[in-house]
């Protein structure tokens, strides 16, 4: 039998079933051959140095951005993620976060609540039709929202690393040229060392005084700092965020702005999505243990 770590924030729906194939451990024990952690999670080469039986780590997310994958490679550990299955509920809640940022919907509830329709009506909003939606990482959850988007009547625009020739949807060399383009920049991209701090005082400043930031891709694509001085300083218009740089721990000034619409990373947070994730999760771990192909191994 398999001695196998499983994080302790995985949900019991996951360890539940995980605890049938193998030995489980809450901590990291040297005889364990397999590893499963929740996504964006941090694995030094250190905590990993101490693992010497470790074979497979299977990544309870699509963002595998914590995981050392030359180190991992080196060993001959394979790593495996969630994708696919997450992709329409994180594009579901970037679409969120664009009306909700555009139409003032938090601020728009936070009124009614108050009691404040009594003495008067809200200020006009802004319409998405005709807008520019620019996409920072158009993979699978960057089409996902551009096809959303697209249905709001919004024109679409990307950047990556590379054109890709077969979208209706034109590309941008650069990123900065990009968010002069947009109304909304939205980020959907991995994160890691490559992408940080992608988005920055300069994008932002091109993004503009009518410009609006969604950020559902990992928090360390977005300055917090440069987001926060742009925001106080009326060089953006508004921010949609899912995801920080310190989760769970929010900037201030951010909490305080009432131009920012603040969600708790729950791009993928549905009985349904985290279902299928687990299912993915057993499904490699599982194949793994028998000696058979992995289903969804990240290369
Ligand atoms: P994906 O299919 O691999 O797409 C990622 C896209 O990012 C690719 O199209 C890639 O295009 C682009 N990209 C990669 N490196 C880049 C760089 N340095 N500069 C610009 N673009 C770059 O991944 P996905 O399934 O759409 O997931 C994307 C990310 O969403 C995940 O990695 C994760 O961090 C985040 N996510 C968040 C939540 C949440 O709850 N908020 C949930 C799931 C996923 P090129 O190769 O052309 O550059």
């Amino acid at each position: 039998m398999s001695d196998l770590f499983l994080h302790p924030v995985l949900p019991d729906f996951l360890t539940g079933p995980l605890q049938q194939l193998g030995k489980a451990h809450r901590s990291p024990e040297a005889s364990c051959e397999v590893v499963v952690v929740p996504g964006g999670l941090s694995l030094s080469t250190t905590w990993l140095d101490a693992l010497p039986a470790l074979r497979l780590i299977s990544v309870f997310g699509v963002g595998f951005d914590g995981v050392p994958l030359e180190y991992c490679r080196k060993r001959q550990i394979a790593v495996t993620n969630t994708p696919d299955v997450l992709t329409d509920d994180v594009a579901d809640i970037a679409t969120a976060l664009v009306l909700m940022t555009s139409r003032n919907l938090g601020e728009a509830e936070r009124f009614t609540r108050a009691g404040r329709w009594l003495a008067g009506s809200l200020p006009l909003a802004h319409a998405l039709r005709g807008k520019t939606a620019g996409i920072l990482g158009m993979g699978r959850i960057g089409k996902a929202i551009a096809q959303r988007l697209q249905a709001h009547g919004m024109t679409i625009a990307y950047h990556g690393r590379r054109a890709q020739p077969d979208l209706p949807w034109p590309w941008c060399s650069s990123l900065r040229e990009l968010a002069r383009q947009s109304d909304f920049l939205i980020a959907a991209c991995p994160g890691g060392p490559e992408t940080l701090h992608l988005v920055n005082a300069e994008v932002l400043a091109a993004l503009g005084p009518q410009g609006t930031l969604i950020n559902i891709a990992r928090g360390s694509v977005v300055d917090s700092n440069a987001l926060v001085r742009a925001l106080q300083d009326g060089r953006i218009r508004a921010a949609g965020l899912d995801v920080y740089e310190q989760e769970p721990q929010i900037p201030q000034a951010l909490l305080d702005c009432p131009r920012c619409v603040l969600l708790p990373h729950v791009g993928s947070a549905t009985h349904e999505t985290r279902q299928a994730m687990a299912d993915l999760v057993l499904a490699n771990v599982r194949a793994h243990l028998r000696g058979e192909a992995l289903i969804t191994p990240v290369s």
